[in-house]
């Protein structure tokens, strides 16, 4: 059977995203479901695909398929394409399986020529309407497919303006709209060297054609990649036959939202233009009005439109952003999808609609995308501090959070600002899809114009970037660099602060704050903690971090650093004079006056954990870490404990490696310096005696050996563990639970793992250390290469970032089945950094593991994504 490459909308359904695109497959289940949707046909991502494999020719099948479903649409509408007497206009839009707001392009009101437009004219009898949907056609088709730069055309306009002193384009009279089509059409002639397509089927193919190009333009390849969104899909193309929201003041277009996006708040949210054309609200060329005033404007419209509103939203249990045309008071629907939304809405949307019944709480869970949840934790600004700031006026909140930073009024400007490590606010007239890198790189984005589903806002809320839009009150000069509000000017450089819940836009820098989790979070939280099968615990170092992760519900901490407490202070001298020692017994005296430290330290975070596990990990890197090596700096630490500086300085180049990576850490350091760890296990040991002792706390520490290769080398060092811990507890005699495991950081610990579970209570896999010694790549030079490598498709993601499931995460399965069989109580869990990133922890979950582990900021994030993979593999 041959392939079918263009669909009616009368054929399709939202199940059929992967070939019709998400904008076509809703168009078409729109149809299914009786509400009122022009007609048209899609053109499938399959043909898409093909049109590449042909070198970027539409196939002749496909073309075919096209005017077979033009016919149709010319039977449905009783119009028909080209001719002058009743013409057929189409819109052509791109739709790809996974919404790219704005990245692709679109043509509207093709199939006007010369002839059609009068064809137009006298059918609407509106002169001005047919002559500007022709010139605003030559304008998008000039610009999308034939890439003539817009700014040429708006040259013309604003010139045509200027000279008869017109504020508004709709001031343009009939020959002023004549004189700028032979103007625009000049323009082509001169920059294409033919003339503007009149044949409408030639105009069709061509935009066809352009909406297949735009899949890999800059600004789309920039959006998947950042996106994640795989190159191969393609586009699909929708063809769609035009309403016309710009036929007058019984006529407009608008596109809504059935919640708030910013908020959640289950009120209609939106905006709309009288007598307009759609592309006029998504680009933000005129501020529109909110969507309530609709309701005074032409009540049965707006009324039809919340009862269609109601029914998507029932019909998909999601919320949608819808968008919509209203020809002569008559209602059309050109587009539903999924709507966008802050994690804040995410969160308080979820919750709603399983508290209204309309999901279910595991539906409710998996609604909420792991990686927005760190838009939760974005800081506000510091109340006090904010009573004192000066206001310089109040845009639309477009998108949470608060940023400070400098003013820069081009991508560019901001991105170099940004590479110099300065924060950087992008301040525009109004954002467009090229400015998506600059977007990125700032803290935050103000606009002048547009409004909350403008470029910018839409754009800024994916990012979960502070947005503050339509900011009306702000003259930008982006040719000066600089902006005025009322009589005080802001320049490149100047420090602004902008509020993205207020849509405040402050005066120099304010001070921000972490926020906490409440409200909706909390709720999926606690839905999120009864489903996950992974229990989450946190890599935190001290006692403050310690405080922060239980914060975020850390039920334990998984990896507590001790190098990490070795800077603190004044102990680095301490610790100098121990990695210097040359007998056992100067080491053995430096390691003395560390003890009481790290009994501190131990203390602090075993309080603060109040009970929770804690791991707490032995030495692990190469000592020369903690010596310094500029002269200057060698001097003054000979001088502070009393050594020759020559004497120190071949003491310091003796310990450095040529690969300390692979050298001398780890278990190694106790290996050939037991006394390092000794100390280490009896502060441990102190501290939790302390602790039963003075506040009758139940401390069972669990302390981990790092870097093990061979199970002789976790046998001397428990042994060695165990010897200290068990006769300081006999000399106190005291009962303590303690537990000895180790970390499976190279891949031979991971192959004999049943010989390593032979003396270990648990594993912690370092996936970190792992990833690095199975695959040869330095964890701290892949940074060069491994861009190059996920170009190529070698990685499709940085295996540091997300674990190498088939490589690594072979190891990690091996040892996991290897230490169960040895040990089937043997706890597990992993510490590495992908202990926070959603997709490895769904891999964790499906090979067993007992816990994960993740920076203290990420323990919300891991909550919910542990019970996404407990849902998903139920
Ligand atoms: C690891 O290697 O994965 C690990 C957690 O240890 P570190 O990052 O400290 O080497
Ligand atoms: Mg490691």
């Amino acid at each position: 059977m041959k392939n079918q490459f263009v669909y009616n909308f009368n054929d399709g359904n939202k199940e059929m995203k992967n070939i019709l695109g998400g904008k076509g497959a809703n168009l078409a289940e729109m149809k299914k479901i009786g509400l009122p949707v022009p007609p048209g046909f899609t053109i499938t991502t399959e043909a898409c695909n093909k049109y590449y494999e042909d070198n970027k020719k539409v196939d002749s099948q496909i073309i075919e398929e096209i005017y077979e479903n033009l016919k149709k649409m010319e039977k449905e509408t009783g119009k028909i394409f080209g001719n002058p007497d009743k013409p057929l206009l189409v819109s052509v839009r791109s739709g790809s399986v996974i919404s790219m707001p704005g990245m692709m392009d679109t043509v509207l009101n093709l199939g006007l020529n010369d002839k059609t437009v009068e064809g137009l004219s006298e059918l609407t009898n509106n002169f001005k309407f047919a002559y500007d949907s022709y010139r605003r056609f030559i304008q998008m088709f000039g610009d999308v497919v034939l890439g003539i730069p817009k700014y040429k055309f708006d040259g013309i306009l604003e010139s045509i303006k200027i000279k008869n002193e017109y504020e508004d384009n709709t001031e343009l009279n009939k020959s002023d709209l004549k004189e700028l089509i032979e103007k625009y059409k000049d323009l082509v002639k001169k920059e294409i060297k033919s003339d503007f397509p009149q044949d409408p089927n030639k105009q069709l193919i061509m935009a066809v054609d352009a909406v297949f190009d735009s899949w890999n333009n800059a600004r789309a390849t920039v959006y998947r990649n950042l996106n994640e969104i795989p190159h191969h899909l393609g586009t699909a193309v929708n063809i769609q036959s035009m309403v016309f929201g710009n036929l007058g003041n019984t006529s407009g277009t608008g596109v809504a939202f059935t919640r708030n996006p910013s908020t959640g708040e289950n009120k209609i949210f939106g905006e709309f233009l009288i007598n307009a054309q759609g592309e006029d609200v998504v680009a933000g060329i005129r501020t529109p009005k909110p969507i309530e005033d609709l309701k005074d404007i032409m009540p049965d419209s707006y009324n039809e439109f919340i009862k269609v509103t109601h029914i998507l939203e029932k019909h998909y249990k999601d919320m949608q952003d819808i968008e919509f045309t209203i020809e002569k008071s008559k209602l059309y629907l050109l587009q539903t999808r999924t709507g966008k939304r802050t994690a804040k809405a995410a969160v308080n949307i979820a919750v709603d609609m399983v508290h209204e019944g309309l999901i279910d709480k595991n539906t409710g869970i998996m609604r909420i995308d792991p990686k927005q949840i760190d838009q939760l934790l974005h800081p506000s600004f510091k109340p006090k501090e904010l009573e004192q700031a000066e206001l310089l006026a109040k845009g639309l909140p477009a998108s949470p959070g608060a940023a400070s930073g400098r003013v820069f009024f081009t991508s560019e400007d901001v991105i170099k600002a940004a590479t110099k490590g300065e924060k950087a606010i992008l301040v525009r007239v109004e954002t467009s899809p090229e400015d998506i890198e600059g977007m990125v790189n700032a803290q935050g984005i103000l606009t002048a114009r547009g409004g909350m589903t403008s470029h910018a806002a839409v754009v800024a809320r994916g990012m979960g970037k502070c947005c503050v839009a339509g900011c009306s009150e702000l003259r930008v000069e982006e040719h000066n660099k600089q902006f005025k509000i009322n009589d005080i000017t802001i320049t490149e450089g100047d420090y602004i602060s902008l509020d993205g819940n207020t849509g405040n836009v402050y005066k120099d820098i304010i001070e921000t704050q972490e926020t906490k989790m409440i409200g909706s979070f909390a709720k999926i939280m606690e839905w999120s903690d009864s489903v996950r099968k992974l229990q989450v615990r946190a890599n935190a170092d001290t006692p403050k971090d310690s405080i922060v992760s239980v914060e975020f519900g850390a039920e334990g901490i998984g990896l507590c650093r001790t190098e990490h407490m070795f800077f603190k202070d004044n102990r680095i001298l301490a610790v100098r004079e121990m990695i210097i020692s040359r007998t056992v017994e100067d080491r053995k005296r430096a390691l003395e006056k560390l003890l009481p430290y790290q009994k501190e330290d131990f203390i602090g975070i075993f309080e603060a954990m109040a009970g929770r596990p804690v791991t707490i990990r032995l030495l692990d890197p190469p000592l020369h870490e903690f010596l310094p090596h500029k002269e200057e700096d060698i001097r003054l630490l000979a001088k502070d404990i009393n050594i020759e500086f020559e004497k120190l300085k071949v003491i310091i180049d003796d310990l450095k490696e040529v690969n300390p990576m692979l050298g001398h850490r780890g278990c190694r350091l106790a290996i050939t310096y037991p006394e390092i760890y000794e100390m280490q296990v009896k502060a441990i040991i102190m501290a939790a005696i302390e602790l039963k002792q003075n506040k009758n706390m139940d401390i069972k520490p669990e302390i981990m050996i790092p870097l093990i290769g061979h199970s002789k080398e976790l046998e001397i060092i428990k042994n060695l563990v165990c010897n200290t811990a068990n006769r300081i507890l006999e000399n106190e005699d005291i009962k303590l639970n303690y537990s000895v495991g180790t970390m499976i950081e190279i891949p031979r610990a991971a192959l004999i793992a049943d010989e390593i579970a032979e003396h270990a209570e648990f594993f912690s896999f370092g996936t970190n250390d792992l990833t690095q010694m199975a695959l040869g790549f330095s964890r701290d030079d892949s940074g060069k290469f491994i861009n190059e490598y996920r170009e190529k498709e070698i990685f499709s993601h940085d295996p540091f970032a997300r674990l190498d499931q088939s490589g690594v995460g072979k190891l990690v399965e091996i040892a996991v089945k290897l230490g169960k069989e040895a040990r089937p109580d043997i706890k597990l869990g992993i510490c590495g950094e992908h202990g926070g990133d959603p997709q490895s922890i769904e891999f964790f979950h499906k090979v067993g593991l007992h816990y994960i582990s993740c920076s203290p900021y990420r323990v919300p994030i891991a909550r919910l994504a542990a019970a996404q993979s407990a849902i998903k593999n139920m």
